[in-house]
Formats: C-alpha cells, structure tokens, sequence
C-alpha cells in the first residue's frame, strides 16, 4: 500500500470559465493559471505521483512550456495514473478538502464526486469531496485543495 497526498492553490480571476474536478461550474469567477487551473485535479495528480516518490506535477508539466496554456489538466491525471500503474499500483480511494469562498460546493459535490471517480477508474462511494470556507485565512481570493489518495500493489 502507498498513500499520497497533493496540495494546490489558485487565484480567481474573472472572464473565465471556473473547472474543479473536471468539471465546469457555474460561477462569475474561474481559477486563473497556465492551464484550465483545475485546482482539484492538480492536488489529485500531484497525490498519485506523490504515492509512488514521482516527480511532481511542476516538473512534469512545466508551466514555462507553451504546450500546456489552457490545457486541460485532465490530461495531467492521466499521466499520474499512467504512471501509477507502471509503477504496479492502482487507486483504492481518495478524499479531498477545498476551501473557497464560493461557489458553494455542497451542491454540486455529488456531480464532482461522479467526474472524479470516473476520470480515476474508481468507483464513486471511494472519492470524498469536502468544501470549507477559508475562516480567517484571508484567502478569499483563491481556491486551495488538499488531497490524499491510497494505492494497493495491482
Ligand atoms: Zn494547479
């Protein structure tokens, strides 16, 4: 068994479309960065790869390399799970705290959840998705995610 755990943060910038989990949501506001700067997706990635002692995220998709604007950080996930499987792993379960100010997550927590597990290859009831409000952080700005995954020898 290996456990993982991934942390990422973005700023939120307005004109453009807000995408946590792989999924667009409804929101005045998305998260700014090289590419489509889905924050849960990144802290996910970085997780697997932490899993397995991998390179990070930054050193796999450098964002000084033009081929990742706007890119979509599924893509990242796909390589993390790539890599976790040649290293003899798969995923068993992850889980996961946001913190942002809004949108409210609580209600669209269900449909990330979906998206999530489908993207990993797990099934829904092994993603926990959680969302707090940044209290006294002062990070209303930003959109921050933590997660950590567990890996089983395959
Ligand atoms: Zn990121």
């Amino acid at each position: 068994m290996r456990i993982g755990y991934g942390w990422d943060s973005h700023e939120f910038k307005s004109g453009i479309p807000l995408k946590i989990g792989g999924l667009a949501l409804p929101h005045d506001k998305g998260l700014g960065g090289h590419s489509d700067g889905d924050v849960l997706l990144h802290a996910i990635t970085d997780a697997l790869l932490g899993a397995i002692a991998g390179p990070d995220i930054g050193a796999l998709f450098p964002p000084s390399d033009a081929q990742w604007k706007n890119a979509d950080s599924a893509v990242f996930l796909r390589e993390a799970l790539r890599r976790v499987k040649t290293a003899g792993y798969e995923p068993v379960n992850l889980d996961s705290t946001l913190i942002l100010s809004a949108p409210r997550i609580g209600p669209l927590a269900e449909a990330i959840r979906k998206h999530v597990a489908e993207l990993c290859g797990i099934p829904a009831d092994c993603v926990g998705i959680k969302a707090k409000t940044p209290e006294g952080m002062g990070t209303e700005n930003a959109a921050i995610a933590n997660v950590v995954v567990l890996l089983r020898r395959c």
